[in-house]
């Protein structure tokens, strides 16, 4: 993805916040990012972790059991964020968590970009709703 993403300010800090006021459905853009969300490549990533967890016989779930998975990966997470900062393994542990839910689209034929992209758009349409920023 790191070449679809368009830098507006070279050097700056990353900053992934969502601007809600962007004018597409189908573009991001932070105060240092404007990324093409047609561009993302995760649906790919997917089916080659997908093939990979097959070649290993571990897709002997149910889509119930999948989803704890996803949920046993959060718990892991919560646990490298115990102390005042997270810890070197938190970003470990979200992989997990993505993984085993881009797996879990790509075995139950969901189209995780697509459906990515409609949520945000859906979203920009629903400003605050009350919540505290
Ligand atoms: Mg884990």
């Amino acid at each position: 993805m790191s070449s679809d993403i368009h830098h507006s300010a070279q050097g700056a800090k990353p900053n992934t916040a969502i601007n809600t006021n962007t004018d597409s459905a189908s573009t991001l853009t932070s105060k240092t990012y404007t990324v093409s969300l047609e561009k993302m490549k995760l649906n790919e990533i997917a089916e080659v972790h997908y093939q990979w967890v097959d070649d290993m016989g571990w897709h002997n779930k149910t889509p119930l059991e999948a989803l704890a998975l996803v949920a046993s990966e959060v718990g892991e997470a919560v646990n490298e964020c115990r102390g005042e900062q997270p810890t070197e393994n938190f970003g470990e542990e979200l992989a997990d968590i993505v993984l085993r839910v881009i797996d879990l689209a790509h075995w139950q034929g969901v189209d995780i970009n697509a459906e990515i992209i409609a949520k945000i758009a859906k979203n920009k349409t629903r400003g605050n709703r009350g919540r505290l920023k």
